[in-house]
């Protein structure tokens, strides 16, 4: 995906396939004789974890050989592809993080807690607490000692302990005359347990310790968008994989991302002349 300056259009698409049709047919069905000549689509060797990787690799790779440079990698803090080129390439890509998958990974700890018999962490709660991580992403973008104060008073925050909190994120600051109402936390009061103080706190200590690359966060929404046209184009229920339909599929749908409806007509004239 290129950068919004540019219009957020699909660059490159990879497709691979673990498993040929044809092959497999022959395989199956007539074992020891010769398999037809056909376009075999079978590409990817190894395992399917590994296949997200390769690709990525080999779409870098072809991008800068078309004279394309490559400078972020966006994605939910997976590290293998980084590693990968790394390895492969000896190239050191920039990580970016995607705000929605911080926030949903801080959730799923969260849930996890919410299952866990030793401690109570109401639904509730879990939402207000992601609704401050929001907040805090938001308000302090490029701000570095900002994003690591407003991080590390959050958890305090909800206990009643505001002696890190500032006045720009925390109400109680603003008036302190005033009893302050904790609105969003049942009975209007601060959390309690200490338990589950160092529990929240636990989930919260790794994000600030990589708060530089919090400071500098993506928005992967146009890359979902293209992931969910993608799906649409190749539903589950309908077996597309190991014959070349994924791949037009799929490149129509780079072909939609980028210009719309209107590749239609004009593949169209292409064929007829
Ligand atoms: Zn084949
Ligand atoms: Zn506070």
């Amino acid at each position: 995906m290129s950068k919004s300056k540019y219009g957020k259009k699909v660059l490159k698409t990879v497709v691979k396939h673990r498993r040929c049709g044809v092959c497999f047919w022959w395989k199956r069905h007539r074992p020891g004789q010769k398999i037809r000549q056909h376009k075999c689509v079978h590409n990817h060797y190894g395992s399917a974890r590994s296949m997200e990787a390769t690709s990525g690799v080999q779409g870098v790779q072809e991008l800068m050989k078309a004279g394309i440079q490559v400078e972020y990698l966006e994605g939910d803090g997976d590290n293998t592809l980084i590693a990968k080129l790394k390895k492969d390439l000896n190239i050191n890509m920039k990580k970016r993080f995607d705000r929605n998958h911080i926030v949903k990974n801080v959730g799923k700890s969260l849930w996890a807690l919410h299952y866990d018999k030793t401690v109570k962490l109401s639904k509730n709660v879990i939402t207000h607490i992601e609704k401050c991580l929001k907040y805090t992403f938001a308000k302090n973008q490029g701000d570095k000692a900002g994003m690591e104060k407003n991080l590390i008073a959050l958890i305090p925050h909800q206990f009643g302990d505001h002696s890190k909190c500032e006045g720009r994120f925390c109400g109680y600051c603003r008036k302190r005359d005033e009893v302050y109402r904790h609105r969003s936390l049942p009975h209007k009061g601060p959390l309690k347990s200490p338990v589950l103080q160092t529990k929240l706190q636990a989930i919260f200590d790794p994000l600030i310790l990589s708060v530089d690359q919090l400071i500098d966060l993506g928005s992967s929404q146009q890359c979902e968008h293209a992931n969910r046209e993608v799906t649409l184009r190749n539903p589950k229920h309908i077996h597309y994989g190991n014959t070349k339909a994924v791949d037009y599929h799929v490149h129509a749908t780079a072909a939609f991302v980028n210009e719309g409806r209107h590749y239609i007509p004009k593949v169209c004239l292409i064929m007829w002349l």
